[in-house]
């Protein structure tokens, strides 16, 4: 397992030309590999992310905020990993710039058949590279799914108010606005479901005392409330 930080200036050391960088991993797993071995592995891992081998000798201050994240993606695949951790991998990256990176990811993800666990807060994102999306609030996911599904049919209220919040494609129904309700800023956790003192729902006493567990509501398909149920219903309900 690798992982590929959000900042990509800063997760480079500024004083190592990029072929440090990338050979540091191979140096420390892979010790019997020749300096001349780990150039040509080096220069191999740059052209995989799109970069060209005259890369390997500048700095990280000479390159661009997406070839610094493609050396931290080079970085990370240099130990041939299963599983790549992105943690709002692109979100510091220039929006020009996103949809490269997230082309190249895809295309990773294919030729050297990775798993990705994409973190973001980017609901374009989430549509474009998830197929297994799991919705987090205060440290917990609240519900989980297939990404058709839980953009189709979604049932717990935190994420119809984040699906709430995208523009509709032209052609396409809107979504029922779900208000949520301000949450007084605290330091400790709220008591029974973490979400209730913002969730329109929240006032019923077995939000406010009972922690819901993540439970199947269908195949593939798991959420954590009390009373899952259609944006739709919900809309309806809170409106009585
Ligand atoms: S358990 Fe209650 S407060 Fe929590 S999300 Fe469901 S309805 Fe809202």
């Amino acid at each position: 397992m690798q992982i590929v930080f959000q900042d990509p200036f800063a997760s480079l050391n500024k004083r190592k030309t990029v072929e440090e960088i990338i050979s540091f991993p191979l140096l420390v797993h892979d010790q019997y590999l020749s300096k001349k071995e780990r150039h040509a592995r080096v220069t191999g891992l740059l052209e995989l992310v799109g970069l060209r081998p005259q890369h390997s000798g500048v700095y990280p201050r000479q390159l661009s905020g997406g070839q610094c994240q493609r050396v931290n993606i080079a970085r990370a695949l240099a130990l041939h990993p299963k599983l790549l951790v992105l943690d709002e991998a692109v979100s510091a990256v220039d929006v020009s710039i996103q949809a490269q990176i997230l082309n190249l990811l895809r295309e990773l993800q294919q030729r050297l058949s990775l798993t990705y666990l994409f973190v973001t807060h980017d609901l374009a994102v989430v549509r474009y590279m998830a197929n297994t999306i799991a919705v987090m609030y205060l440290g917990r996911i609240v519900e989980s799914g297939p990404r058709e599904m839980l953009f189709a049919d979604p049932q717990h209220p935190y994420t119809h108010a984040l699906l709430a919040s995208i523009p509709p494609e032209p052609g396409t129904p809107t979504r029922a606005q779900i208000e949520l309700r301000e949450a007084a800023g605290s330091e400790t956790l709220p008591s029974g479901c973490r979400f209730h003192p913002r969730c329109p729902l929240g006032t019923r006493e077995i939000c406010q005392t009972v922690d819901p567990m993540l439970r199947a509501t269908g195949l593939d398909h798991s959420v954590a409330c009390h009373f899952p149920q259609s944006a739709d219903s919900l809309a309806a309900e809170t409106r009585r």
